[in-house]
């Protein structure tokens, strides 16, 4: 939408919005939010709307923590549900620096310029279809998860094996009410796990979209007295949840990953862009899958790809060519999961895509076959590599990377490097339960 400031002061007015929730995200992915009242609002409005920015992760050091909250008035929502006092709307905020200039550790803002260079490379945009999967956890009498699922339905199960499918449809719902185009809600493979598909949007757009989609999962779950995780792997044995990122270029001819003409329909732009993401892909995993736990999910057997490949049919691949020609041309990148930085993820896979247009490269043929059942040797054979196996060997792989550097920047990039270090280092010094249960009594 694009409102003007005298259309959101009307709308507010009209609505009895009593809060403002101003949203940003963080470098681990975190939605931000500085609540104000109502009577901040000419304040937000003018750029005048200032937070101390030396407690969010990765943001700044304590010297220079004075920061700007620039609202994006496009993404200005009312919230469905109201506090007693009153409604709340939020908006998205761009963080700036005291001189006026964008912040460059605010990951959406880092977005916005990696999509400058795109449209330097002659795009209009960058389309991106999420496919997020969560589970859903019943809640104990203190409200805290548990690790109980609330069904033991599976995929595309109906009631009454599927308990999760009214708190599902109110997730849907009230999507619906704050505007989103849900294309497809149903149960995932694993026990308690779902999936809700909304329709592609502009990189921005999408990445706004993901981070409000959460909320409301999370939100709506409660009121079922549901906890719902986006956690890559919370149970060993069943599924993960991924969050595939369905991709395209757009010009102002329309998609420029369809050529009737090109083999299996696809255009050189797309085969380049293919390149990039398969040149790239090992590094940016540590960003697609930042946690300890996302390594956990990208093991073979459970859906997740392991390989570096791509293919025009099979699932098992990293980048899948899904079967729907002209507007809807994509690739699929079945790697990332939701506990990606939206922001973060989508600059990376566009700036990895772009360098593969500047480049020139070109994929290795499609694996066509299930690369799970191949030996070591024949994918050897087929040029065929692994994602790196923990968060250790891919930040490895992440910091070797210039084009990951530039996609990042200079704030970020050693700021995400360094954070996930510690997170690692933090986890290997842990001793868990297998362990104990595996050594204690044998040594
Ligand atoms: P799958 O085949 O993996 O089950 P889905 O049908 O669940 O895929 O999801 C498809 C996603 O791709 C939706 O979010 C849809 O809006 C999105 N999509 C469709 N066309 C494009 C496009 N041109 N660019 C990016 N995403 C697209
Ligand atoms: N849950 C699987 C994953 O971890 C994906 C299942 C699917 O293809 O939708 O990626
Ligand atoms: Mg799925
Ligand atoms: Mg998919």
């Amino acid at each position: 939408h694009d409102y003007t400031k005298d259309d959101i002061r009307q709308m507010a007015e009209d609505e009895n919005v009593q809060f403002l929730r101003l949203m940003f995200t963080d470098l681990f992915g975190t939605i931000k939010n500085v609540e104000v009242p109502i009577s901040q609002l000419g304040k937000l409005l003018d750029n005048k709307l200032m937070f101390d920015g030396s407690s969010i992760d990765g943001f700044v050091r304590i010297e220079e923590s004075d920061m700007y909250l620039y609202p994006d008035l496009s993404t200005w929502m009312i919230f469905p549900w109201s506090s007693e006092r009153g409604k709340i709307a939020r908006v998205i905020c761009e963080v700036y620096t005291p001189d006026g200039k964008p912040f460059p550790g605010d990951p959406r803002n880092n977005l916005i310029r990696v999509l400058k260079d795109m449209r330097d490379a002659g795009f209009t945009d960058f389309n991106i279809g999420p496919e997020p999967e969560f589970f859903l956890f019943k809640m104990d009498e203190d409200g805290k998860p548990t690790t109980t699922l609330n069904d033991s339905g599976s995929y595309f199960d109906m009631a009454p094996m599927d308990l999760g499918e009214n708190c599902r449809r109110e997730i849907v719902l009230t999507l619906e009410e704050m505007g989103f185009d849900v294309e497809a809600a149903h149960h995932e493979v694993a026990p308690g796990q779902h999936e809700i598909d909304f329709k592609y949007a502009d990189a921005l757009t999408a990445a706004d979209n993901i981070q409000t989609f959460k909320l409301v999962v999370k939100t709506v779950a409660r009121k079922f007295g549901l906890y719902a995780t986006f956690m890559p792997k919370p149970l060993a044995g069943i599924n993960g949840s991924g969050m595939h990122l369905n991709m395209s270029l757009f010009t102002k001819d329309g998609n420029a990953f369809f050529d009737e003409k090109g083999d299996i329909q696809l255009s050189e732009t797309a085969y380049h862009f293919l390149g990039g993401l398969l040149e790239h892909a090992r590094s940016f995993t540590a960003i697609c899958n930042p946690t300890v736990n996302s390594y956990k999910r990208l093991v073979p057997g459970y859906e997740a790809p392991v390989y570096v490949a791509w293919s025009g049919s099979n699932r098992s691949p990293l980048i899948r060519v899904p079967n729907s020609r002209g507007l809807s041309t994509r690739l699929e990148l079945r790697s990332v999961d939701p506990s990606a930085n939206p922001y973060l993820a989508i600059a990376a896979v566009l700036e990895a895509g772009l360098d593969g247009l500047k480049k020139q490269l070109v994929p290795e043929e499609s694996v066509d076959r299930n690369i799970y059942r191949m030996d070591a040797e024949e994918r050897t054979e087929n040029h065929i590599t692994n994602l790196p196996d923990t968060l250790h060997n891919a930040l490895k792989d992440l910091s070797a990377d210039e084009v990951m550097k530039k996609a990042m920047g200079p704030h970020l990039f050693p700021s995400f490097i360094e954070a996930k270090n510690l997170e690692y280092d933090a986890y290997r010094t842990q001793v868990s339960k297998w362990e104990r249960d595996q050594y204690l009594e044998l040594y």
